[in-house]
């Protein structure tokens, strides 16, 4: 059966049913009901019905419910989990991760607190800020982590008294279409509405005059357009762009003790990750070394089928982005050297081996693009006042980390270059109290912590003369 969309409260057939497949085999995964137009707007204004009576609830009231929705995610986690490896690829472990990640964002996000400021109280004023919510907010969600990135936008929009309409990706509905089942009897009608298209509604959402926010992860090139479309009716935004985000490695790094973290910051997922380690910078003295620690691990890991045993790496989600990433394996032996991977299979999923390249040159696309995709560059430099230049210079200033033995001289280095986050012997770590943001072309506002939660409010003063 066909999982269905989420408007008003009510499960419903969409105008449509696509099939979505399972990148690991080629088979149908599952079945998704797609909406129409109308079915948009439905959603939208049963999102803006519903908004005055959830805004008007206590914290604690919102609290309860969160809670619930938590409870209810971790009593299904294990079918879901399944689900999402079927339709996403990644391996069973890493998708149990993604749903145990969404219960603990729900669970989270429930410890909000919006308590008045007082900004000024003396003889002459009182002047308090009060942080009341928007009304409707559309969450658009891209395919590397479905459960986990809607758990944001909707934990964010809900905490803080908000209604939301959800939209995953084309490629993975199904996990999140499953999600408005799960949850659809705790929330009251149209709080939350959930509905999945053929990458063709996204435009119509944004659109909408009655939906005063829009929070938005995936490309910045549809990021942009994003922007464009809010514009018109002043909707805020919040953007969750691309990475391209570099490791630097510093001289006389203990390597064999940062390989596995390395290694991993840069493939999980497939390296389908908006932070994922994207390119390695290390130095000229310790080039093979490091070459040597990444070709070590690309070899250990298992590829196959996410829900077979062992299996640590699955294949890559879909076909475009499986043509992108050969593309760039196949420039890759053109202009460097490919030290290990970059294979694919004569199986019908979408597997290739991971891949470590070197000795490209510096202007090329696989250094300079954001490849989201099982194939890392690996760069020599001399001078890493260099490197930090270079990585402030790019468009993309999502996030970037520093990897060193000498904590002084990895936070001096830190301090010294612009990025939503720097990570030190580390990459890629969130936290729902930590704000997490993109600098440049990855980014407008922030998800997570109090600037996260604040992008989802509108500020009210009382100014009051005494
Ligand atoms: P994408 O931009 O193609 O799609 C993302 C979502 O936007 C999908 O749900 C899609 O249907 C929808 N969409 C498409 N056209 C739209 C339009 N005109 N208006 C509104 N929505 C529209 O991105 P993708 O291929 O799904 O994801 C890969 C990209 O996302 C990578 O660049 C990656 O770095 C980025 N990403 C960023 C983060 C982050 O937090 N910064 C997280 C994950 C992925």
């Amino acid at each position: 059966m066909a999982y269905q969309l989420l408007i008003d409260g009510e499960l419903v057939a969409g105008a449509a049913i696509s099939d979505v497949m399972n990148p690991a085999t080629g088979e149908i995964a599952g079945q998704a009901h797609v909406a129409d137009e109308a079915q948009v707007d439905a959603a939208v204004r049963a999102a803006h019905r519903a908004f005055p009576a959830w805004a008007a609830l206590s914290l604690d009231d919102r609290r309860a419910v969160m809670g619930r929705m938590a409870e209810a995610v971790e009593a299904e986690a294990e079918p879901l989990a399944r689900l999402l490896t079927q339709e996403q690829g990644k391996p069973l472990a890493e998708a149990r991760g993604e749903v145990q990640g969404l219960a603990w964002l729900m669970s989270r996000y429930a410890m909000f607190e919006n308590p008045a400021e007082i900004l000024s109280d003396d003889e002459v004023q009182r002047v308090e800020l009060h942080r009341l919510p928007l009304g409707v907010v559309v969450g658009i969600v891209p395919w590397n982590f479905p459960l986990f990135m809607a758990g944001i936008k909707i934990g964010m929009a809900l905490m803080t008294g908000n209604t939301a309409v959800i939209k995953p990706a084309p490629t993975t509905p199904l996990a999140t279409l499953e999600l408005g089942r799960i949850w659809a009897d705790l929330l009251p009608p149209g709080v939350l509405n959930i509905i999945a298209d053929r990458n063709d509604l996204g435009a119509c959402l944004t659109a909408h005059p009655l939906v005063r926010k829009i929070s938005f992860t995936g490309s910045t090139g549809t990021g942009r357009r994003v922007m464009s479309m809010a514009a018109e009716g002043l909707k805020r935004v919040t953007l969750e762009l691309g990475g391209n985000d570099a490791a630097l490695i510093l001289p006389d790094t203990d390597v064999a003790a940062i390989a596995d973290d390395l290694f991993w910051s840069a493939f999980r997922n497939n390296g389908q990750v908006c932070v994922a380690v994207k390119r390695v910078y290390a130095p000229r003295t310790q080039y093979d070394e490091i070459c040597a620690a990444l070709v070590a691990r690309a070899e250990a890991a298992q590829v196959g089928n996410g829900l077979d045993e062992g299996v640590t790496l699955g294949p890559v989600q879909n076909a475009a982005q499986f043509a992108k990433v050969k593309e760039y394996i196949a420039l890759a032996h053109r202009e460097g050297k490919v030290l290990t991977g970059g294979e694919t299979t004569d199986t019908p999923g979408y597997f290739i081996t991971p891949a470590i390249v070197r000795d490209l040159p510096p202007a090329s696309a696989l250094i300079r693009d954001e490849q989201f995709g099982p194939v890392l560059p690996v760069i020599a430099y001399d001078d890493p006042g260099e490197v930090v230049a270079a990585l402030n210079a790019d468009p993309l200033g999502l996030g970037n980390s520093i990897w060193s033995d000498d904590a002084d001289a990895a936070l001096d280095v830190a301090r010294g270059i612009v990025s939503g986050t720097v990570w030190i012997n580390r990459h890629g770590v969130t936290d729902p109290s930590i704000p997490f943001a993109g600098a440049r072309d990855s980014g407008i506002g922030a998800e997570h912590g109090a600037d996260g939660l604040a992008g989802y409010t509108q500020i009210r003063v009382i100014s009051q003369k005494k």
